[in-house]
């Protein structure tokens, strides 16, 4: 199952699920259905969900925008350093054939979310701003201190994110500044829809790719991660708890701008199309 959040003429947020008819309206379908879908998984109606969408009464929507499937995660959690080949072109690999022996955490404020076709502000406040195209894991259960074993039961599904940079704040402000260089508002394009667990079966050998204006800049699979999905959701569930509706950026390989020779930065006109096999591309135009 696709889940989607669309607006209509109303402008008002719904979650949906995209079939191959169109943009199923959730709520008009089955009026009992929550509102959106971090309080669908909080609420456990993923069963209800699929049946409305499947149901002969199912109600399509004509010309549904969809927005970021969601908007309002308690908590955004990222990886850094989670391809070797990228740890290595970051200059950041404590062991240039190992990578890190344990993830890079940081973390993004809900306000740097953004939807498919929304466009990312390049901020006055940084002159190196950069993309990574990540597979972003969604939390659809509560998790707290859960083993590697049972960690997948607690994921959800997966969407496509673009873990949007300004270098010159994560890397040259005193100290770093990870999170600061991270979370700008607009930082956080996700989307076009949470594809649900059973239609991955296989989130570890996704090709993953990031197009700048076309032209392919990162290439890789998801089979490369240092760190798998179930042992991220077990390292970070032994610190804080995992929340419905919570999202984790895994990491990104290597062709990042920033390790380029020359540099590519991203500036007003570019345009960033991230696609996941099974999971579509997420296309997100610079302003
Ligand atoms: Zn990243």
């Amino acid at each position: 199952m696709k889940l989607v959040t669309f607006c209509c003429e109303s402008k008002e947020l719904r979650p949906g699920v995209l079939t191959e008819a169109g943009v199923v309206d959730l709520v008009a379908t089955d009026p009992s259905i929550s509102s959106s879908i971090r309080e669908i998984f909080v609420n456990d109606e993923l069963k209800k969900a699929s049946a409305a969408a499947a149901s002969d009464s199912a109600v399509l929507v004509q010309n549904a925008t969809l927005r970021a499937p969601i908007s309002d995660p308690q908590k955004i959690v990222c990886i850094g350093l989670n391809y070797r080949e990228h740890a290595i072109e970051s200059g950041m690999a404590k062991d240039s054939e190992f990578g890190p022996s344990e993830p890079t955490v940081f973390s993004k404020f809900p306000s740097a979310i953004l939807g498919p076709e929304e466009s990312i502000n390049i901020p006055a406040a940084s002159k190196e701003v950069d993309y990574e195209a990540e597979l972003v894991v969604v939390v659809g259960r509560r998790a707290k201190a859960v083993s590697k074993a049972e960690a997948m039961d607690y994921v959800a599904g997966y969407t496509i994110g673009n873990d949007v940079s300004a270098r010159d704040w994560q890397l040259k402000k005193p100290g770093g500044q990870w999170m600061m260089g991270k979370t700008f508002d607009t930082f956080a394009p996700i989307g076009p829809a949470i594809v649900t667990t059973d239609e991955i079966p296989n989130p570890e050998s996704l090709s993953i790719t990031l197009r700048l204006n076309g032209e392919t800049m990162q290439d890789s699979t998801t089979g490369e991660l240092i760190f798998g999905i179930a042992e991220v959701v077990s390292y970070l569930s032994q610190v804080f708890t995992l929340e419905p509706g919570d999202l984790i950026f895994t990491g990104t390989p290597s062709g990042v701008g920033f390790a380029r020779k020359p540099p590519v930065f991203l500036k007003a006109g570019d345009v960033c199309e991230v696609e996941i096999e099974g999971l579509g591309v997420l296309r997100n135009p610079c302003v």
